[in-house]
């Protein structure tokens, strides 16, 4: 059953740079969706990054902070440029970004890729490798060696230095993460890998025996390990393998931008970073492209929308299990790439070159079309 709006508050913070133009095309899905009865949302904007800085001289006030506590769903554009490049470490427009993620204490991160039939010659592999492919990325994001102690470089008694960062992970956010991609394979093919390094690391065995026990939870999803290093040969001999690949923080950074380039470019890929559930269900989540703030052409009208409209349609299957409402916005991008509509990022050198406004007049076109 479907909630009704005022159960659905969602913070739209745009940010910085291309991030209020791709937003502005999200919210003309979401109006579209209210006026058609499709879906309602309780929206709620907001200043991050940089613009929040200008306003308020923090790049994320504590008054945003309590709404993106307070709400079920935070759309996130992006964060970041030059004007702010020279601003004190805490007060960088990225802080905003990694303070909500700490205190809403997001520890899985989905980046799915997602290769669209018309972008299939776009990837660095071959079309047949990729084409039709859907995988899943679950990334842990709070724990592991970027945040483990003990750190730091030392001065040994010869002089010379020494390095040190630490990979610890406990039971509990192994568990929690596991139990995120679990739940994911459940709403896809029912296919899980957990991907570590068990044959020289004892953080990985951890990782495996925690899996194993999880996994009697969920014998609808089939488990199965994997080397990190063979999982990254694997990316680019035969993706299409992978349903839900769950993995650390370390690997998860390396294999997802590995995998993102499978799909072919920055502007199309969401992500959306979940939190734990609560006794009623609900999880923090944030939604937000993968790329960022695309300086460059921040103000040109140029910016391709379609990673911020999916990250759109992430929050509706994820945060309030509104599936088909996401079909309904990802065929209306598959449609609109299939009718050759191309902003500069993907556009081919033939190709003619559309608009931010355009590329979401044709998203809504398409979405008219089918519902
Ligand atoms: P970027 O992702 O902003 O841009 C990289 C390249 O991709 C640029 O040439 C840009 O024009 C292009 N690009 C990115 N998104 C696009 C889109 N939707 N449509 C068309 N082209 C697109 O990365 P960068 O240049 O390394 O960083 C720029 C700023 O963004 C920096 O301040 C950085 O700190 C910030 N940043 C923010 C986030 C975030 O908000 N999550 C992520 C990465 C970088």
């Amino acid at each position: 059953m479907a909630q009704s709006a005022s159960n659905r508050k969602v913070l739209v913070l745009p940010g910085d740079g291309i991030g209020p133009e791709i937003m502005g095309e999200v919210m003309r899905v979401v109006e579209f969706f209210d006026k058609r009865r499709i879906a309602s949302f309780d929206i709620k904007q907001g200043l991050v990054g940089g613009s929040a800085y200008d306003a308020s001289g923090t790049p994320l006030t504590d008054a945003t902070l309590a709404e993106a506590m307070s709400s079920d769903a935070v759309l996130f554009g992006s964060v970041g440029g030059p004007k702010w490049e020279t601003l004190p470490f805490e007060l960088q427009p990225e802080r905003g970004l990694l303070r909500l993620r700490k205190e809403m204490d997001l520890f899985a991160n989905l980046r799915p890729a997602v290769v669209f039939e018309a972008l299939a010659d776009a990837s660095a592999l071959k079309r047949d490798l990729v084409a039709g492919l859907d995988l899943m990325i679950v990334r842990e994001l709070t724990g592991g060696i970027y945040f483990g102690d003990p750190r730091g470089v030392e001065t040994l008694p010869d002089g010379t230095k020494r390095g040190i960062n630490t990979e610890v992970y406990t039971e509990a956010e192994i568990e929690r993460v596991l139990r995120a991609g679990f739940e994911l394979a459940r709403k896809r093919q029912h296919r899980l890998t957990e991907v570590d390094k068990a044959n020289v690391m004892e953080s990985g065995l951890l990782w495996r025996e925690v899996a194993r026990r999880v996994a009697a939870d969920y014998p609808d999803v089939e488990l199965s390990f994997m080397y990190a290093d063979n999982c990254a040969m694997q990316l680019v001999r035969a993706p299409k393998q992978f349903d839900v690949i769950v993995t650390s923080n370390l690997f998860g950074d390396i294999l997802s931008d590995c995998a993102a380039m499978l799909t072919g470019s920055l502007g199309m890929l969401p992500s959306a970073s979940l939190g734990a559930a609560d006794a009623s269900g609900r999880r923090r989540a944030l939604y937000e492209p993968v790329h960022g703030s695309a300086p460059d052409i921040a103000g040109k009208g140029v910016a391709n929308p379609l990673a911020c409209i999916l990250s759109f349609a992430m929050m509706l299957r994820y945060s309030f299990d509104l599936a088909e409402e996401a079909d309904l916005v990802e065929n209306a991008v598959r449609q609109t790439l299939a009718a050759g509509i191309r902003t500069g990022d993907i556009a081919g050198t033939s190709d003619t070159r559309a608009t931010t406004k355009q590329m979401g007049d044709v998203v809504l076109k398409e979405l008219e079309k089918a519902a």
